[in-house]
């Protein structure tokens, strides 16, 4: 056993007024370490950290900012093989997903230490004689960041990179199942030669830590990434915060993969495959409805099952292992919950959902698949969060359409085709803030804008360039040069 891991405030590792355990889904005995939980004042300290280090960090210069993003980008890098078996054993994802989730961290501190030189501002003229107009951005202040278990170092990453980019400073509360990789991303960020208070760790529950971060005035930003329910509290607290706070929500998903009677079989197998179920379905991006048209439907639910039937569910850490355990005990009953709702409401269990017993205790769950499922079913309506997906017949492309965009989320989505018209209208039409044409929903490039619509998401987009709209103000200075 470690020693227990500590929180990162001010420039020093400190102690919590409490303990998290976090356990290895793929095996219950196995700790993977304990961190000290931060207290309600500790939160404070970390807040007041940050903001006693903005004023030097909003004005430190570009070559500053990338150094220090570089270093941690090459630290990630050198160590994603580590990084990405810490990963793989605390939240369960198979070790080349969480090898390659940790080296998209370093590409998103890599892509933000080269930011850091870019950001230029604009010069213009003014409709009033002899006047000069210049428009800057400015960093935002304080941002805490609250972010969830399935993605624990690639969130975070995405959301800590631009905010340094950018001057701002940190407070980075991250979800209590995974504090080993928040702890392991912190010391490498320590040890980048930011100034002390610029970055800060706070491991604790979103009900005292993440609470304290949005109630308190010197946080001028919140940028989230979580639940629907979490995000509905968090953007009212934003608003009834004096003053109010800037905030970016990125939530749940019931992302959409429509199969048509011109698709490539194999393709749309493999994208449907890969975007139901790897990751253990525990993906914002995941596909869970499957509306395939009705030419292809039988053979599409036949090769999807034959497909399935290969998958091998266990170890996470074990290799061959496709899909990995579910996160925890309440995730797993929650799609056992959604796996008996979804036969009660009339729709085929056509295969898998079962409890598997591997080698040691974890939160095994064999894939399912459902069909004869129709879009007003709550299967087809709620996310589950787990690797569990529906089919639903659809007569031709444009009932394919409308079933697609009848929800309330809009994430991501997805087409199999072989038709360029389809394609086309299909990017077009659907109401998604990511749509892929032959392609799994999940599954994305980290240099280019990464959100949704409708309630998926509310607030700027995360990733990319784009970024900055969240990480900076802009300020509009008139001068009379005289
Ligand atoms: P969650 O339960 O909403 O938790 C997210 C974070 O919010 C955690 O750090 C949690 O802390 C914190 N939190 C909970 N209640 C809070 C409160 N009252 N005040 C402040 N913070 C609070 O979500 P999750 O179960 O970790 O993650 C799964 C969800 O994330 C799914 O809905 C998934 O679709 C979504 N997700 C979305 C995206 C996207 O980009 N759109 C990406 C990944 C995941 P604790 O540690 O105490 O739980
Ligand atoms: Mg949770």
């Amino acid at each position: 056993m470690t020693a227990l891991q500590k929180n990162f405030i001010a420039g020093d590792w400190v102690d919590g007024s409490g303990i998290t355990r976090d356990i290895n889904p793929s095996n219950t005995n196995d700790v993977v370490g304990e961190y000290a939980k931060a207290d309600k004042a500790q939160t404070e300290k970390a807040i007041a950290a940050a903001k006693g280090a903005f004023p030097a960090w909003s004005r430190s210069t570009p070559q500053e900012r990338f150094d220090a993003l570089n270093r941690i980008s090459t630290e990630i890098l050198a160590r994603k093989e580590e990084l990405g078996r810490l990963l793989a054993r605390e939240e369960g994802k198979t070790l080349p997903e969480g090898i390659g989730e940790v080296a998209r961290a370093g590409q998103i501190f890599a892509f933000f230490a080269g930011e850091a030189l870019r950001l230029m501002g604009e010069k213009g003229a003014s409709v009033r004689p002899g006047l000069e107009v210049e428009i800057t951005r400015e960093p935002v202040g304080v941002v805490g960041m609250i972010t969830p278990w399935n993605f624990p170092i690639a969130i975070p990453a995405w959301k800590i990179a631009p905010a340094l980019c950018y001057g701002n400073t940190v407070v980075f509360k991250p979800a209590e199942l995974v504090p080993g990789s928040a702890h392991a991303l912190s010391e490498i960020i320590a040890r980048s030669g930011l100034p002390a208070g610029v970055f800060n760790l706070v491991v604790g529950s979103g009900s005292v830590v993440g609470q304290t971060l949005l109630e308190h005035p010197d946080v001028s930003a919140i940028s989230f990434t979580g639940s629907v329910a979490t995000g509905r509290k968090i953007a009212q607290a934003c608003v009834l915060s004096n003053p109010m706070k800037k905030f970016q929500l990125e939530m749940g998903g019931k992302n959409p993969l429509v199969v048509l009677d011109d698709a490539d079989l194999k393709v749309a197998v493999e994208v449907a495959v890969n975007g139901a179920y790897f990751s253990t379905g525990q993906r914002c991006t995941a596909s869970s409805r499957l509306i395939v048209t009705s030419g292809i439907h039988d053979r599409f639910v036949a090769a999807m099952t034959e497909r399935m039937k290969g998958l091998s569910v266990g170890d996470a850490l074990k290799s061959g292992v496709h899909v990995g355990p579910v996160v925890d005990q309440s995730q797993l009953d929650q799609d056992l919950r959604y796996i008996k709702i979804g036969q009660d409401e009339g729709a085929r269990l056509y295969w898998g959902g079962e409890l598997l017993n591997r080698e040691t205790p974890g939160f095994y769950l064999q894939p399912a698949l459902f069909t004869e499922a129709n879009n007003a079913m709550r299967i087809a309506r709620e996310e589950i969060f787990g690797p569990v997906a529906c089919v639903i017949r659809a007569k031709d492309y444009e009932e394919a359409l409308a079933i697609s965009n009848d929800t309330e989320f809009g994430l991501a989505s997805g087409i199999c085709t072989t038709s360029l018209k389809y394609a086309s209208h299909y990017k077009r039409n659907s109401e998604a803030g990511m749509v892929m044409v032959n392609l799994p929903t999940a599954g994305v490039d980290y240099h280019v804008p990464f959100g949704g619509r409708k309630g998926s998401s509310y607030g700027a987009r995360e990733q990319g360039s784009y970024a900055r709209e969240f990480y900076t103000t802009v300020k509009t200075a008139y001068a009379n040069p005289g």
